[in-house]
């Protein structure tokens, strides 16, 4: 299951796509072709007494190329037009299998590539459907308290499905899809575990596990400032440039770059509420990076700014420079010009060992990483909890395990 970017606006809203890995016989593709795309139908059909969607439905035989790898990072990272996604496909002869000219297949087409990439760090998150007579109603029925327990039981293993500090269950989708719940955590064997110890009361028509590029912080790849544009998704780096600003609405400003030429106005938006207070304690001078997202040029504003979903603390400025006082009378000086020391405006005594002072600062910051709420993180965002947790090349669980959870 592959997010791509979080920040395109034309997309569904968690810019989704799934993709199935297939071991068959040379022989059998047509058939499998056929059913994947009878039943896709099928179910858009159904599922289309919702809400409108583009789907997308495309298919590839054989090794992935460095075309589909290219253009999941840049799905994943940046803008793409619908043009670039087909050029890809024909060239590496990925057929698509729905309308052409809908946009789902931008996703199914970039997810493809994601293969081969998804090795350096992923997730599961296992996926439990409704029953069709219960498709349509928002409310899902299962014990609070039970997913609470399961959250703290396998906390080594689970994240993002219960939120303590406001007491808030995360799996259950609030809108009439047939998804009952999505369990997210790092192995599927504790994900099947901590599912049968959720207390469920409605009927479940099935579940499945995904590896999944989510929680991952795939999309923040470094980026300077200069060269950011519209809708790209990265990490940038630099210093702190203004005081921060509350603007209306609840939002804080604040000016990050090395300097005017290379600078953006960065907001911290109302809904990272723990994210905006500490960005409302930075200081000119203070070495940060931020994780988000470009927003376009609008007519409030008329340059690009940069949206926050994650600010890392690295270094803080501890006192303050001013300059001395005068020896004699007690005036703050004023510098006498390049190297040459201070003079006083007031009785006119003039130094060259005189030396700034330093005022130091009481910051009630730290050097670290903050990220919002876990109810207002993107799908990709990498919630603390997942720090040092990351799965680097190993799939987690052997096959001959996972049969014996089956049974
Ligand atoms: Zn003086």
């Amino acid at each position: 299951m592959i997010r791509l970017n979080p920040s395109i606006p034309w997309k569904t809203r968690g810019n989704g796509a799934v993709v199935l890995r297939i071991l068959v016989d040379q022989d059998r593709i047509d058939r499998i072709l056929e059913i994947t795309r009878s039943k896709s139908i099928e179910y858009t059909e159904v599922s289309g007494r919702f809400k409108y969607t583009q789907p997308g439905l495309v298919a590839y035989i054989g090794e992935i190329t460095s075309y589909h790898r290219e253009l999941y990072r840049r799905a994943l990272t940046d803008v793409v037009v619908p043009d670039v996604a087909l050029k890809v496909a024909e060239k590496t002869n990925t057929l698509i299998l729905l309308d052409r000219n809908n946009r789902g297949n931008i996703g199914a087409l970039s997810a493809l590539g994601a293969l081969t990439t998804l090795d350096e760090d992923y997730t599961f998150e296992l996926l439990a459907y409704r029953t069709p007579e219960y498709w349509g109603r928002r409310t899902r029925y299962l014990n609070p308290e039970s997913v609470k327990k399961v959250e703290l039981k396998y906390r080594d293993y689970l994240f993002s499905n219960y939120d303590f500090d406001q007491e808030r269950v995360l799996i259950t989708p609030h809108g009439p899809d047939p998804v009952l719940l999505g369990l997210r955590g790092e192995d599927p064997l504790v994900l099947v575990k901590a599912f049968k110890e959720i207390e469920v009361r409605e009927p479940i028509l099935g579940w499945t596990i995904y590896r999944s590029n989510q929680a991952t912080d795939a999309h923040l790849v470094r980026r300077d400032i200069s060269e950011l544009r519209p809708y790209q998704t990265g990490y940038i780096e630099g210093k702190v440039l203004s005081k921060p600003k509350p603007v209306r609405g609840g939002h804080v400003v604040v000016v990050i770059g090395e300097d005017s030429h290379t600078s953006i106005e960065a907001y911290f938006y109302e809904p990272t509420k723990t994210l905006r207070n500490i960005a409302l304690k930075l200081l000119p001078g203070d070495q940060v990076g931020l994780g988000g997202s470009v927003r376009p040029p609008s007519s409030s504003h008329p340059r690009i700014t940069f949206n926050v979903e994650k600010l890392v603390i690295k270094t803080l400025v501890t006192y303050i420079e001013k300059n001395p006082k005068c020896p004699r009378c007690g005036k703050t000086m004023k510098s006498a010009g390049r190297e040459k020391g201070y003079k006083c405006p007031r009785c006119g005594y003039r130094s060259t060992n005189l030396e700034k002072i330093k005022i130091p600062l009481n910051r009630n910051i730290s050097i670290g990483v903050y990220t919002p709420p876990l109810s207002s993180m993107h799908h990709l965002s990498k919630p603390k909890i997942r720090y040092g947790r990351e799965n680097n090349g190993k799939i987690p669980v052997m096959i001959s395990q996972w049969h014996a959870y089956m049974d």
